[in-house]
């Protein structure tokens, strides 16, 4: 199996449940809801995207010929021995590519592996963190896991469609469009209301890191 990195690097969690939490970030190129060019944007199934995950041009990115080739590569980002390298795969849509093959890789260098998807594939046995991302019209096929992570608001994907699947953590992240205050303060009087859900900011846009 060949896998198409977009870039590889090591930084903070930026939202959700484990914000603030060293990572190393596996990029992997392509999205099967947008091409990821802006021509195509208007016609997209996921039109919100702020992430660049084409081509293989980034830092450490690529095309890795085995897992193990891969698995070498991110593990060498993690700078502490005594601490278990926390690894989110991430894209695009990861799932495209990450198979058990590259986790057991990765679990055998001592990592954890986890996912940050938006939910349309099935996530291959083995991970020890799933973060599903739900996107409006798209189906979802990956019904639970350890925190749904739902951009809000999203019109045809409103968070009473999703409070009753088997998650532990929900958290809602305000769409960051031109109306991003105005959706903050909604997301905040939604958690507000339904204290099952926690807010989720992008901490990294906020401060500047990547
Ligand atoms: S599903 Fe995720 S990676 Fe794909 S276009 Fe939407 S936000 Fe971007």
């Amino acid at each position: 199996m060949t896998y198409y990195i977009k870039e590889l690097f090591y930084s903070l969690q930026g939202e959700g449940v484990h914000t603030g939490r060293p990572a190393i970030f596996c990029r992997f190129t392509g999205c099967n809801l947008w091409s990821g060019r802006e021509t195509d944007r208007a016609s997209a199934r996921c039109r919100f995207c702020d992430t660049d995950f084409r081509g293989t041009d980034g830092s450490g990115g690529g095309r890795y010929s085995s897992a193990s080739a891969l698995a070498n590569q991110i593990s060498a980002l993690w700078p502490a021995a005594a601490v278990q390298p926390w690894v989110v795969c991430t894209g695009g849509e990861p799932l495209l590519q990450l198979d058990a093959a590259l986790i057991a890789a990765l679990q055998q260098r001592g990592c954890a592996v986890a996912i940050e998807t938006n939910g349309t594939l099935p996530a291959p046995a083995g991970l020890d963190w799933i973060c599903v991302s739900p996107k409006a019209g798209a189906p979802l096929r990956q019904t639970s896991g350890n925190e749904l992570k739902l951009v809000y608001p999203q019109c045809g994907a409103l968070p009473e469609q999703f409070a009753h699947l088997p998650f532990q953590h929900f958290s809602l992240q305000p769409l960051a469009d031109v109306n991003g205050i105005d959706h903050t303060t909604e997301a905040i009087a939604y958690c507000k209301l339904h204290p099952q859900w926690r807010l989720s900011l992008q901490t990294h846009q906020l401060l500047g890191i990547p």
